[in-house]
């Protein structure tokens, strides 16, 4: 399900990918449309600014020229013509004076801003204009002059004889074009008209400031660069900006708008930006892409690497359960026989010693069975709630002895985590294995801590839902390989020496965890030390103690049934030696006993007589041992059940088991005698 999630993730990811680059790259193209209109209606602007003004100039020629074919340029009787020339004057408004000059002689004949007097020496306001004026001209456009305020003058040369004599000048306040700009220019925007030298003659901002000044560099560059067109540059204010302009090719006058900064600015950096913005998600999609793939092949690997390694724990457990099982067979055979030639021996002393010696091997090999029983899970195990502080406090004298003292050792339960699911004796079983892989680890000291703290969902992730404690062992010894971490919990699998290390202990742990209801894991490194992690169930603190095991020391005495009778024992067990085992025992006990060798042939004999007791083996070809004595009770109501089975299916028998008893293989004859007295005489 979550690998599906995550594709699904992966899919949107790689669906969203190229719509994103589609945008960017669309946003993109969009702003550059957009730009290049902004552009165009500026250079248009620009355009408008200096046809507006050289339609002015042309009004004011036109009235310039009407003035020049005036008769009075015959008679010459300037104190007459002057008065005529103020009235015109009052009617353009634009103009700031009229004047009239006589080139021949040098002289100004008349300036309208005095009163008219005695003609005066003087030159052209504009100096170079004279000799453009004796030519074919018939205008010239002076620059832009501070007389002492800002005026342009317009100069007509009067055409009566030649070379020209007299010329008129008119006088134009820039505010004309002033006006013109302000009509054509939104608030806040830089315009300006420049005059065909590169002074500005009206402009947008700080007019007063920059009227008759030459205009910036990059103004006169670009005016010489060509009629119209664009060009970056920086206001005498210092401001960056991009401009529009446009020359006239009448007047020379230039007119240059800048476009609006904020609209073309923000439209070049927001194409960038949204394409950077768009790279970079892209970029990140990707790469996020890459890491949810390569996750959930890692996830997915790992997985499956856990399954291969439960699969494998769970086929090796079977193996070693069935090999157990029988030897637990052969094991209460040889120990029970090694126990009836050990009595009759009495008295023999070499013979003791060696059937002594005997026993004990059999016995380790009873122990060897047993933790083989408890790796494959097939062992009984009581699960109650075990209280980890009781438990530590119990052991710790036992744990100190095992490790040694060179070792520290810290044993710390937390209050939330203290009572786990198990059984108390196997616990203290699994713990002391890994106390003493520790300690083997720790050849030179260091130090074992042990804890508990409430598991995490991630720790109990393949168990079934409820809360867990984790107890924790940790050691600071040699750590693992890769190679023996993989390999640690199989059975017999050890790197110690012969008769160092059985490579049992930590299958048994495994299966002990598991059998709880939990887990195990383990993480190490070489040189880093080992961390051993149980997961078990967490429970309810335990309401009350259990009752102490009835004592089980009477020796047996002969028995006797209460009719004062030998009691009778019916046999059945499939497998020869323990059969043979059991029913030399019985018959040595002074019990009257009957063999037979499956559950048919028991039933057969109960038909021929009575028996008090029956004892039954578990596992049989044919009818189990179960079977047989639900038959038995029904043929002989009252008879007594007592069933012989090995580890490996002993829960299975005592959920079925009624009234019998059970007793668990390998026994010894004492065992035997005490379970047959108890089943025959219950309290
Ligand atoms: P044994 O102790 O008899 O060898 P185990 O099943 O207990 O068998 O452990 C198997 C192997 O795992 C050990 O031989 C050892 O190599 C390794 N091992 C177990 N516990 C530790 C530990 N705490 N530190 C280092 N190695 C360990
Ligand atoms: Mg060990």
């Amino acid at each position: 399900m979550r690998f599906f999630r995550r594709s699904l993730i992966a899919l949107g990811v790689a669906a969203t990918l190229p719509t994103l680059l589609f945008t960017a790259v669309a946003i993109f193209y969009f702003l550059r449309t957009e730009r290049t209109q902004v552009e165009t209606a500026t250079l248009g602007r620009s355009f408008n600014i200096v046809t507006l003004s050289d339609a002015a100039l042309r009004g004011d020629l036109g009235a310039l020229s009407v003035l020049t074919a005036s008769s009075f340029f015959d008679t010459q009787d300037w104190r007459t013509f002057y008065p005529r020339v103020q009235r015109i004057l009052k009617a353009n408004p634009q103009w700031a004076t009229l004047r009239l000059f006589d080139l021949e002689k040098g002289e100004e004949i008349f300036d309208l801003r005095r009163p008219f007097g005695a003609p005066r020496p003087a030159t052209l306001p504009d100096a170079q204009v004279a000799g453009l004026l004796t030519d074919s001209t018939d205008l010239v456009i002076g620059d832009v002059l501070r007389d002492p305020e800002p005026l342009i003058y317009l100069y007509v040369p009067v055409r009566r004889e030649e070379p020209v004599r007299h010329v008129l000048a008119a006088a134009i306040r820039p505010q004309v074009f002033q006006d013109i700009l302000a009509t054509q220019v939104a608030a806040g925007t830089v315009a300006a008209l420049v005059d065909r030298n590169g002074n500005f003659l009206a402009r947008s901002l700080d007019s007063e400031q920059f009227i008759g000044r030459p205009a910036t560099h990059s103004m006169r560059d670009a005016i010489g660069s060509g009629k119209q067109g664009f060009y970056a540059g920086v206001t005498p204010e210092g401001l960056k900006n991009y401009t529009a302009f446009y020359t006239s090719a009448w007047s020379g006058w230039s007119a240059h708008v800048t476009i609006a900064s904020a609209l073309i600015d923000s439209s070049i950096s927001w194409s960038f930006f949204v394409a950077a913005v768009a790279g970079l998600g892209a970029a990140l999609l990707a790469a996020l892409l890459v890491v949810l793939v390569v996750r959930d092949m890692t996830e997915r690997r790992n997985a499956e690497e856990a399954l291969r390694q439960s699969q494998k724990m769970e086929a090796v457990g079977k193996l070693t359960g069935g090999i157990a099982h029988d030897f637990n067979n052969l094991l209460t055979a040889i120990i029970g026989n090694l126990d009836m030639i050990r009595s009759r021996v009495e008295g023999n002393v070499r013979l003791q010693r060696l059937s002594d010696n005997a026993l004990e091997a059999a016995r380790r090999g009873a122990k060897i069975t047993a933790q083989l029983l408890a790796f494959s899970r097939n062992q009984r195990m009581q699960l109650k709630p075990v209280d980890l502080i009781a438990l530590f406090d119990g052991m710790s004298g036992l744990l100190r002895q095992s490790i040694g003292p060179a070792i520290e050792v810290q044993v710390e339960i937390s209050p939330d985590a203290r009572f786990v699911l198990s059984d108390a004796n196997q616990l203290e079983l699994a713990v002391l294995n890994l106390a003493v892989n520790a300690r083997d680890a720790m050849t030179n000291g260091g130090k074992l801590h042990i804890s508990s703290r409430p598991a995490t969902r991630l720790d109990a992730r393949d168990l079934p839902r409820r809360p867990y404690v984790e107890l924790r062992v940790m050691d600071t010894g040699t750590g693992m390989s890769e190679e023996v971490l993989a390999r640690a919990m199989e059975p017999f699998f050890t790197t110690k020496q012969v008769g160092q290390g059985t490579g049992l202990g930590l299958s048994q742990v495994y299966g002990i965890a598991r059998e709880s209801g939990g887990t195990l894991f383990i993480e190490s490194e070489a040189g880093r030390g080992t961390t051993v992690r149980m997961v078990l169930p967490a429970a309810q603190a335990p309401q009350t103690p259990e009752p102490a095991l009835a004592g089980a020391s009477d020796s047996p005495t002969v028995p006797a049934s209460s009719n004062g009778r030998e009691v009778a024992i019916l046999v059945v067990d499939d497998d020869r030696h323990v059969r043979r085992f059991v029913c030399e025992s019985l018959g040595n006990l002074g019990y009257s006993v009957v063999e037979t060798i499956s559950g048919a042939a028991a039933l057969e004999a109960m038909r021929e007589r009575r028996f008090d007791l029956l004892v039954a083996d578990y596992a049989m070809p044919g009818m189990n041992g179960i079977e047989v004595a639900r038959a038995a009770q029904r043929q002989q109501p009252g008879i007594h059940v007592l069933i012989i089975s090995g580890y490996a299916q002993s829960a299975a028998v005592e959920a079925a088991l009624g009234t019998g008893r059970l007793l668990k293989k390998p026994f010894d004859v004492t065992e035997l005698a005490i379970a047959v007295k108890e089943v025959l005489q219950p309290q």
